[in-house]
């Protein structure tokens, strides 16, 4: 790329999933500028998604999750800035400041900060025992104060809440759930899938309690579990919070740019600020698909968002609205999520739940939105094609230097 125009400098904050993916992007479509990833973690950009499942239980190496060996990074002359967090950045200056009091100019700047654990403000939130999962460091600490326990309660019937349960209930662990809402799962499915799973992990042995408000966690110097609400008391060893994840979108905020729960940006992921872009988790963006805007927490969203920012940057510009897809392993069942199915106003199950293989499709106005396929991936890649069809929008959008 000698275009004059061209940047010379992109740093990327954050060095996870979607930085990964728009350094290789960046490469591929001929950047010879300089790329900076900044993270504060210690390790190479790595995935998440087996922190919940077998990462935690094997114990395995972290560079058993990098995407990428070190060798790779710098065949790629990517400069990989680990354990330092940028602290500031100056968008008049373009300038990012880091924890260690080093300053990166830049041309372009891409965040793709991703999320942290959300916190209760609960008495006890912060005694030893109080674990959250979002990053290798906190599994190494997890690990550690699980293998010398025998009960463990989960705060939140999510994804990450329900998959820590299925791998507890395998090491042979007591494992309540505590879930405020009426159902598991109800932020993300329907009322079927819901069922299926409450019935699975009860099957397992799990404790499950519906509508339970936490009140506080119990313990002095230590966790000693949690009290409800309604008063009732669960005895644990480890209390894990696994009540969502918060936009680490603060940096942005604070150098000027719009954020609502994420980075807000357009469907180029630039953010509101010349040669500033947002890509995966710490992102929010418009979907004409879904008719709203979105912040999506998802391995595709990450890497489908920086491919789409690495054509933006490198002027070859394509609009990126997504189907979103999305997968949950517990015991021996896959969950495999296909569009959002918020909004629809029709339903329909295929297969039978008690045989442990079907989906349910969703509706809306006609349209299919979405398909929760459980064990069943070919219903589930079929499903991802015929919401792309079904949901296309019409209007083409001409972009100012597209190719
Ligand atoms: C336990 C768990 C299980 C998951 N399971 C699944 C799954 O089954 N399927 C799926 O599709 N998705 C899953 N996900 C979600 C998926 O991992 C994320 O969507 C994906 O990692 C997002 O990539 P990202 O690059 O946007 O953010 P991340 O991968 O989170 O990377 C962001 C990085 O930026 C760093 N950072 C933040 N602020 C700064 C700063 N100021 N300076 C420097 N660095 C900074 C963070 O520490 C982090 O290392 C899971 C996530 C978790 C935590």
């Amino acid at each position: 790329m000698s275009d004059a125009r061209a940047p010379r400098r992109i740093v990327v904050v954050g060095a996870g999933q979607a930085a990964a993916q728009l350094a290789i992007s960046l490469r591929q479509g001929g950047f010879d500028g300089g790329i900076v990833v900044v993270g504060d973690e210690p390790y190479l950009p790595y995935q998440r998604p087996p922190l919940s499942k077998k990462f935690l239980t094997e114990r395995g190496q972290p560079d058993s999750l990098f995407l990428r060996p070190a060798d790779f990074w710098r065949g790629l002359d990517v400069d990989m800035t680990l354990g330092a967090a940028a602290r500031a950045v100056d968008c008049r200056r373009k300038l990012v400041t880091l924890s260690d009091g080093r300053e990166l100019d830049y041309d372009v700047l891409v965040f793709a900060t991703g999320t942290r654990a959300r916190t209760l403000p609960l008495r006890g939130v912060a005694l030893p025992y109080v674990m959250s999962l979002r990053a290798i460091g906190d599994v190494h600490k997890l690990r550690l104060a699980l293998d010398a326990a025998e009960r463990v309660v989960i705060v939140g019937g999510g994804y990450i809440g329900l998959e820590v349960a299925a791998v507890m209930r395998g090491e042979g662990r007591a494992v309540t759930v505590v879930e405020a809402e009426d159902r598991l799962l109800k932020r993300v499915t329907s009322p079927v899938i819901s069922d299926f799973f409450e019935t699975l992990h009860r099957r397992h042995g799990v404790d499950i309690r519906l509508n339970a408000r936490l009140a506080e966690v119990a313990g002095d110097v230590r966790a000693t579990g949690v009290v409800l609400a309604s008063g009732d008391v669960i005895n644990a060893d480890v209390v894990l919070l696994a009540t969502g994840a918060h936009a680490n979108d603060e940096l942005a905020r604070e150098a000027g740019l719009p954020c609502d729960d994420g980075i807000v940006v357009d469907e180029l992921a630039r953010a509101s600020l010349p040669d500033i872009y947002a890509i995966g988790d710490c992102a929010r963006l418009p979907s004409r698909r879904y008719r709203r805007s979105l912040r999506l927490e998802s391995v595709q969203n990450a890497i489908d968002q920086a491919k789409a920012a690495a054509a933006s940057i490198l002027g070859q510009p394509v609009a990126y609205d997504p189907v979103p897809w999305f997968w949950s392993d517990q015991y021996d069942v896959k969950l495999q999520i296909a569009g959002l199915s918020d909004g629809h106003d029709d339903s329909a199950i295929v297969g039978a739940p008690a045989s442990g293989r079907f989906s349910v499709e969703y509706r809306q106005q006609g349209r299919l939105i979405a398909v929760d396929a459980v064990n069943e991936a070919r219903a589930h890649m079929m499903a991802r094609r015929r919401i792309a069809e079904e949901t296309a929008t019409a209007d083409a959008v001409a972009y100012e230097g597209a190719a």
